[in-house]
């Protein structure tokens, strides 16, 4: 059984798809989908030894040694042309460490069907590279698991200028207005505000910190609307 946040990425891999899931650590996401009959061959990606044993222990207990490979690579290091990967995953890392894997397993030119990516942090420094990197979003999505929200992001080859508020609430997001994207962002804007009113009661309205906040609040409630 899947947490709800590997199970929304999950959703997301097309039946049939050859995928890679880098960073795998217990390969939960890939053995899942591989023992539901969805996709036939995946490769765990990871860069460290300990993750990788759990990749193992994983693939033992489920017999899923002729269609899980485990890979110690760092980042798409761990796809060769001939696995024929249309699939890439990335979940469970901060926005900055997902969009330096995939500027580095982009250096040939490689572009890949589909990535679907769940940035921890920072989503709006993987929507900024890929829309630099020529690929677009396809789809969004925000899903609170066990208190904690998370943003899955889809992207499929193609072009696509996104505008700074886009780049930082998600272009599907604001059209679509998924309930955990209100809560996460209505969370937000109640912290940031607590924050202010501490800042007025020692009467700092003029300093710099509290303009900044300001400008976070209106942006907030003007993507919630
Ligand atoms: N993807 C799983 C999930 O979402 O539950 C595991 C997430 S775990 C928090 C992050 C994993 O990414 C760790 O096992 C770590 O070793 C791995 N990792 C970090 N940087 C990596 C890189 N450059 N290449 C491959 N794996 C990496």
């Amino acid at each position: 059984q899947l947490s709800r946040r590997l199970a929304t990425v999950a959703s997301y891999v097309r039946d049939g798809a050859r995928l890679a899931d880098i960073g795998s650590d217990h390969a939960y996401l890939p053995a899942n989908l591989l023992l539901n009959k969805h996709i036939s061959f995946a490769i765990a990606g990871e860069v460290a030894q300990g993750p990788l044993d759990n990749v193992q222990t994983e693939i033992n207990r489920h017999r899923l040694g002729d269609v899980l490979v485990p890979r110690l690579a760092n980042g798409l290091a761990a796809v060769t042309p001939e696995d024929l990967i249309d699939t890439v995953t990335i979940a469970g890392m901060g926005g900055r460490l997902i969009a330096q894997i995939l500027a580095d397993g982009h250096t040939d030119g490689q572009r890949y069907q589909r990535l679907i990516l769940q940035p921890n942090i920072d989503i709006d420094v993987v929507r900024t590279w890929l829309m630099d990197n020529d690929y677009q979003l396809e789809d969004e999505t925000v899903v609170e698991d066990d208190g904690h929200f998370y943003e899955v992001l889809i992207a499929v080859p193609g072009h696509a200028d996104y505008s700074e508020t886009e780049l930082k609430f998600g272009p599907f997001n604001l059209e679509k207005r998924p309930e955990a994207w209100q809560t996460k962002w209505q969370r937000e804007y109640d912290r940031v505000k607590t924050i202010m009113a501490k800042l007025e009661s020692a009467n700092k309205q003029d300093s710099d910190a509290y303009r900044e906040y300001q400008q976070q609040v209106t942006e907030i409630s003007e993507a919630l609307g």
